[in-house]
């Protein structure tokens, strides 16, 4: 039994191990003595620099200012992510985050949009988003709202390099006591009764003995899987990317882009994520439909610059851990399942489960009753991010290789599907309040890939056509007007680093 948790040892130093061992230690302080163990030997997975909006908030938490962090970090801005060519092949269209146009009560945007589009009144629903159109040409500014409205100003995430993020929390939580380790371990030690970790003992020797261990060791997961067997849910009948290439390159143009692209391909797609001294690029692909050379060769090939190293390959399994939490361990990070990064969603699932260990943090003693509950917040918030990221490849329409054909055809959760139908009939998709991607995203990755829905609320008819034409006109005039004054983003990035 584990009856008190005074000493904490984490099992990882990548971006999960030191995420978890900063915010830990920042609001449990003194409560307990934390030791992160690791691996010089091992290293880090070294990918993962595309963020969602959250984090923003998550580095206030953690006491890390934004200008520190973009420093450090060498950080760029991001306003959402551009798709090219995931509905047929020449579509482009973006997924921004932030709201679009003026929503009324009880009736989303969307669906006022819709009713002049059938009106013919209106172009792309992007133009109503402030976010797409400063990201399309470029700007960038701090901007909570649009000046003199209420309306949403620019809602932003990050790029980053994920290596000197680790770094940085690694700094400050070793300043704030927490204990750092290097080291391998070669053997996990449990209580043969309870079935508890005992401790963890290292190559040179050393044994680390702790009331609750957690799990940062990446992809293998040493201790939650290697050691207490959880087991795996496997989703590669949905999601059948398995492998990456990941290789950094010079930058093309001066310009530094506020978004990432997403660019389908043959097998899988490629991403392009811009920071201030260089571009991530990665191929990330199934094995099944094209082979790592010929895929390694095409990410060369597309690569908007020279490259900065040799290419990295990556294999993971799309899925998650049947339990995030069992015994007295904790799984956080690519230990606890993987996503493929279509969505930058790994980190944020880094933070929402630290702040989830937190929320239950078992200072008397193990209770089942908060196992269970961190269990199904876990199993909840992965289960809602891995529909999201089936939409993107069940609505392709391309049929130009046997990898998109697949997608097209293949079976999807009655969770996506009923969500397309219902989408597709009315133009609703309602989602939970406390969803990751609200109705906002969905509507943006629907309608962007191809569904135009054949009804709308009819709450959408409470103004006549003028009206509806003009409020169309004055919203397109006011984000135009609003992007104009934006400076550019490359501006906006210099000042704060200079
Ligand atoms: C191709 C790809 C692209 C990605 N892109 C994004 C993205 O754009 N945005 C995003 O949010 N996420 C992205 N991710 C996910 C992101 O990289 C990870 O979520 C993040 O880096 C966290 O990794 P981690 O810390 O769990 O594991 P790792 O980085 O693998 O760290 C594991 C740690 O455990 C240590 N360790 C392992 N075994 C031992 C041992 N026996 N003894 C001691 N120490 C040990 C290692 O040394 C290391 O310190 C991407 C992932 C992949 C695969």
């Amino acid at each position: 039994m584990v009856n008190h948790v005074k000493n904490v040892v984490i099992v990882g130093g990548g971006t999960a191990g030191w995420i978890t061992a900063s915010l830990l230690k920042r609001i449990l302080k003194n409560h307990i003595q934390i030791t992160l163990i690791e691996s010089d030997e091992i290293g880090t997975v070294g990918v993962g620099e595309a963020s969602i909006p959250p984090m923003v908030n998550f580095n206030h938490a953690l006491g890390i200012g934004e200008q520190e962090f973009i420093k450090k970090t060498k950080a760029t801005y991001k306003l959402g992510i551009e798709f090219e060519g995931w509905g047929d092949p020449s579509n482009n269209y973006m997924h921004a985050f932030g709201e679009l146009g003026k929503s009324f009560p009880f009736c989303d945007f969307s669906h006022i949009w819709l009713r002049a589009h059938k009106l013919g009144l209106s172009e792309a629903i992007s133009e109503f988003s402030l976010n797409t159109q400063a990201a399309k040409s470029s700007k960038f500014a701090h901007l909570k709202t649009i000046p003199n409205t209420q309306l949403t100003g620019l809602t932003y995430a990050y790029h980053f390099d994920a290596g000197l993020y680790a770094q940085l929390l690694s700094e400050h939580s070793q300043a704030q006591g927490v204990k750092r380790v290097e080291g391998k371990v070669v053997k996990v030690n449990s209580c043969h009764m309870s079935g508890n970790i005992t401790s963890v003992e290292l190559h040179s020797g050393h044994q680390h003995n702790a009331d609750f261990f957690i799990d940062c060791s990446g992809l293998k997961g040493l201790l939650i899987e290697q050691t207490l067997n959880v087991g795996f849910e496997d989703w590669a009948h949905w999601l059948p990317c398995d492998s990456a290439w990941a290789v950094p390159c010079e930058h093309s143009a001066q310009e530094i882009l506020p978004y990432t692209k997403s660019m389908a391909q043959t097998a899988g797609w490629q991403w392009q994520i811009p920071l201030q001294h260089r571009v991530g690029n990665g191929y990330v692909f199934s094995s099944k439909f094209i082979d790592e050379q010929t895929a390694k060769n095409n990410l060369l090939e597309q690569l908007p610059a020279k490259p900065i190293s040799e290419p990295k390959l990556i294999k993971f399994k799309t899925g998650m851990r049947r339990k995030q939490w069992h015994q007295n361990v904790f799984a956080i990070g690519l230990s606890s399942g993987f996503l493929e990064p279509l969505e930058s969603t790994s980190i944020h699932l880094i933070q929402t489960a630290a702040l989830r260990l937190i929320k239950h943090f078992p200072y008397e003693g193990i209770s089942q009753a908060a196992v269970d509950a961190a269990n199904a917040e876990f199993e909840q918030e992965m289960v809602q991010v891995r529909d999201f990221i089936i939409l993107h490849y069940k609505l392709t329409q391309r049929t130009d290789t046997e990898f998109w054909r697949w997608c097209k055809r293949m079976e999807v959760p009655e969770s996506v599907s009923k969500k397309i139908a219902l989408f597709s009939e009315t133009g609703s998709c309602p989602v939970k309040t406390e969803e990751l991607f609200q109705s906002v995203a969905w509507q943006q990755v629907m309608l962007g890939q191809g569904i135009m829905p054949k009804g709308y609320h009819p709450l959408a008819e409470q103004l006549d056509e003028a009206q509806l034409k003009s409020l169309l006109e004055s919203l397109k005039t006011l984000i135009e007007t609003t992007v104009d004054k934006l400076p550019s983003h490359s501006v906006f990035v210099n000042k704060v680093v200079s």
